[in-house]
């Protein structure tokens, strides 16, 4: 019913390989995700095609940035309809996952995912990144966070760089120029312990989209002030 060449084809450039159950998984999750957003905002992609590489394809290709380690924690901050969160929890069942969303609309939808299609050692939690990175079961408990989307660095770096243990890492997806991005979060990210270990740059999978994963690592613990509260880290950004 639907095609996986192209599928197998970007796959194969990120040297991941996926078994059947794996395919039906990501099957499954495109059909809830396209019945779902007929009656709420998930995602503005639903052909197939175009979800595979702009959704499937960009998330898993975090392996340009990240070693998949099994057992590894991660946590996706702002993950919206799952994304890179579910992806990556598919292609690697073996990596424990944690995704966080402020729209419990979205947290129920990706509840209901992760029972459908039977992904195990996976949580979706409603909460704000300026409350829940204060707990201290989650606060600097990561391996790897992970964002895509959801602000400028410099707003995103405070929303997760708190969540990241000391040698760990945060990985940003973004597109398009960043220089300018990088910059003014330079600041920010050097306040919350961090620093700026690489930009991986690539186009997608069959494609001349571009894409670029910013890599920083934790160096120093986070001081607790960190993130600020009352949306500070949004309306003034370190
Ligand atoms: N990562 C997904 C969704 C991006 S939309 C993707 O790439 O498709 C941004 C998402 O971030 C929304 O679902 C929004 O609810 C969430 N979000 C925005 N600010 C947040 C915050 N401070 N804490 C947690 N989630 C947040």
């Amino acid at each position: 019913m639907y095609s996986l060449d192209s599928f197998k084809k970007g796959l194969e450039e990120l040297e991941i390989e996926l078994s059947e159950k794996q395919f039906q998984q990501f099957i499954a999750y495109y059909e809830l995700l396209v019945e779902k957003n007929k009656v709420m905002n998930l995602t503005g992609i639903t052909e197939w095609e175009e979800v595979v590489q702009k959704h499937f394809l960009d998330s898993l290709s975090l392996v340009f940035a990240v070693e998949m380690e099994p057992g590894m924690k991660m946590l996706d901050l702002g993950t919206g309809a799952g994304f890179p969160g579910i992806p990556l929890k598919i292609a690697f069942p073996e990596v424990q996952m944690v995704l966080v969303d402020s729209l419990n609309k979205r947290i129920k939808f990706l509840q209901e995912v992760i029972d459908t299609i039977g992904l195990k050692g996976i949580k979706a939690y409603h909460g704000r990144a300026e409350e829940f990175a204060q707990k201290s079961e989650h606060r600097e408990k990561y391996d790897v966070v992970v964002s895509r989307a959801v602000a400028n660095l410099s707003t995103l770096s405070e929303y997760c760089i708190p969540f990241v243990g000391l040698g760990g890492s945060f990985v940003a997806y973004k597109s398009g120029e960043i220089e300018e991005e990088l910059e003014n979060a330079d600041n920010a990210i050097m306040m919350l312990g961090g620093t700026l270990a690489s930009v991986e740059e690539f186009t997608l999978p069959d494609s001349d989209v571009k894409r670029s994963l910013v890599v920083i690592e934790k160096e120093e613990s986070t001081k607790k002030k960190f993130p600020r509260n009352g949306g500070k880290p949004l309306k003034a950004p370190l």
